[in-house]
């Protein structure tokens, strides 16, 4: 089969790998229909992490089912199927729970598994021809009869809408809450658009991408241009000089846009500024800066530190980490089938397989224009 493989640090190649298989009887085979290049994938395309050279990338995928182990009996040959990036077993006491993001099972020894991700097991990739979905009956989202029809309203299923909606959980957002969200990419995007589904009054989204805020604008957001720096001043001049009721993290660590190299991001204290005493803040940028040089010069130019003074000061409170997306997926997929949620608003490109070099260098660059990249295997 095709698939698009890690060589190195901003090196990703399509090649011809061994198909993927069932592996085991309880595993799900899927042909990939979508796969979506995610701003995750960027701290492996960026040489940030241990990824190993030769594996297949993508996390965000949907497809029909071609085969089904022996003991898969709910998902059957030909349904359409979104499938959540966190890999969970259904049955560890976090899967139990929900948090289907941390479970035990599948990746033994740290926080949960995921789909052609370092660090969160072995398994490959969807952005490829075929892809192996372990505990398939637990992992796979059973698409409605319009499947074919809102493909890429689906495969948001997979991540950036449940996680952007995650943020809003972990912040607390309740109708009637002013909200500020920093950063406007697909994370930030699906968040803004979640807090509109939960009721905000007010949502506020911070970035300095001209074109991503003109689709937080589309979306009913005040679009709030931090390009000089002015990004707090406006949301607290928005809010009464108070802050917003809840905020959001959608950045994560930033090579920094456009590779400049001494850009801090200061979100977290910026939202620490931003969202009121007694606030909620939600965090699902990614902050995994793990080579060790790295570290240092994120501690140099002030990412890492956090201003806990100002926050315990404010007692506020935060809640962080990766979507437990099955906790979601059902509900907002059923609000897509209603034709009441269009996530595929953001998606700015519709590519082959054979593109996605391209494509992640276009999106790594945060190339004008370049949103959300949906591949088409
Ligand atoms: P992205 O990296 O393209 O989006 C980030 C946006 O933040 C960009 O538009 C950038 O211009 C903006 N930005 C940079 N510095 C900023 C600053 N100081 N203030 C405001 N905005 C700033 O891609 P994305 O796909 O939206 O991903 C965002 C983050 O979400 C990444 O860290 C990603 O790994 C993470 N993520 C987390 C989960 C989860 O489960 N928690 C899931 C998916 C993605
Ligand atoms: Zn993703």
């Amino acid at each position: 089969m095709k698939a698009l493989v890690y060589n190195g640090p901003r090196d990703v190649q399509v090649k011809n790998v061994p198909d993927a298989k069932i592996e085991r009887a309880t595993d799900v085979l899927v042909r990939i229909t979508s796969t979506n290049i995610c701003g995750s994938d960027l701290h492996m395309y960026e040489g940030r992490t241990d990824m190993e050279a030769g594996r297949i990338l993508g996390h965000e995928n949907m497809g029909q089912v071609i085969e089904v182990g022996k003991a898969v009996d709910r998902v059957k040959v030909g349904d359409s199927v979104c499938l959540p990036f966190n890999i969970g077993c259904g049955f560890c006491e976090n899967c139990e729970r929900g948090l289907t993001g941390y479970c035990l099972t599948v990746n033994p020894g740290f926080a949960g598994g995921a789909y052609g991700f370092a660090g969160m097991g072995p398994y490959s990739g969807g952005q490829a021809e075929l892809l192996r979905v372990p505990y398939g009956d637990f992992n796979c989202l059973v698409l409605p009869p319009d499947a074919a029809e809102k493909e890429n309203d689906y495969v948001m299923l997979s991540d950036i809408f449940p996680t952007g909606y995650h943020s809003t959980e972990l912040a607390g957002v309740k109708p009637g809450d002013t909200v500020v969200i920093y950063g406007a990419g697909p994370v930030g995007l699906m968040a803004a658009y979640s807090a509109g589904i939960k009721g905000a009054s007010q949502i506020m989204v911070v970035d300095t991408h001209k074109d991503r805020l003109k689709l937080a604008e589309q979306m009913g957001a005040i679009a709030i241009d931090d390009t000089e720096g002015a990004g707090v001043e406006r949301v607290l001049e928005l809010t009464g000089g108070k802050g917003a009721d809840r905020g959001c993290e959608c950045v994560g660590y930033q090579c920094c846009n456009m590779h400049r190299e001494e850009v801090p991001n200061l979100t977290m204290n910026n939202l620490v500024k931003t969202v009121k005493a007694t606030g909620g803040i939600g965090v699902v940028g990614v902050f995994i800066p793990k080579d060790p040089g790295a570290q240092d010069k994120l501690a140099k130019i002030g990412q890492l530190a956090f201003d806990f003074g100002q926050f315990w000061i404010k007692g506020q409170h935060i809640a962080t980490g990766q979507a437990n997306v099955k906790a979601y997926n059902r509900k907002l997929c059923n609000l897509i089938h209603a034709g009441k949620a269009r996530p595929s608003g953001i998606v700015s490109h519709e590519l082959s397989l054979d593109e996605a070099p391209q494509a992640y260098e276009n999106f790594d660059k945060r190339k004008d224009g370049w949103t959300k990249v949906v591949l088409k295997p």
